[in-house]
């Protein structure tokens, strides 16, 4: 482009050029994505935005060890109670090395996609699909002093799920898991 006759214009807004290619056939490629403006705009949110819970629309934020477990001693007491770690979620796989270790490490359950087995059962997991597994740390019911065994496994799904744990209220009816952090 040749340059403007001008010293200096002041004002302008600032602009966003698109180069128009017409590489892509993929169906699902839109102006966002082959431009790649889509990734830089997922960026700025993931950087400035607020993330809120899809389900219920509460804020997600992080919460230190104790927070969680006053959380859940707030549930009434009696209530059964799965403690969680989301080992894999939403991603392709057979995972029978990473069933098989966990197995070596002491765990005796494990969710997958929703369903529940021992890790000594023989799971077949379809490789081609995506899946969410989330091993079974411990199952309690909620009364006083159940605080520090509560609060260890607790540590222990956040170390093997990378900072995640999962706590499922046992006999809620939502498809979904009601505490979800
Ligand atoms: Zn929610």
């Amino acid at each position: 482009m040749e340059k403007p006759n001008v010293e200096s214009i002041t004002g302008l807004s600032p602009a966003i050029s698109i180069d128009q290619k017409s590489t892509s056939r993929n169906p699902r490629s839109t102006v966002g994505t082959v431009t790649e403006i889509y990734d830089y705009i997922r960026l700025l949110y993931a950087r400035i935005g607020t993330p809120h819970c899809p389900n219920c629309g509460k804020k997600i934020e992080k919460q230190s060890i104790d927070q969680i477990v006053d959380t859940v001693m707030d549930l009434e007491e009696g209530t059964k109670i799965q403690i969680l770690a989301p080992v894999i979620r939403g991603r392709k796989g057979e995972y029978t090395k990473l069933l098989s270790d966990f197995n070596k490490e002491g765990f005796v359950r494990v969710r997958v996609d929703g369903e529940v087995f021992e890790l000594t059962d023989d799971i077949n997991i379809d490789r081609k699909k995506k899946h969410n597994i989330e091993i079974i740390v411990d199952r309690l019911i909620i009364k006083e002093d159940i605080r520090s065994r509560l609060t260890e496994s607790v540590e222990t799904a956040l170390r093997f799920a990378n900072n995640l744990v999962l706590v499922d209220i046992v006999g809620a009816t939502s498809g979904r898991p009601q505490n979800e952090r």
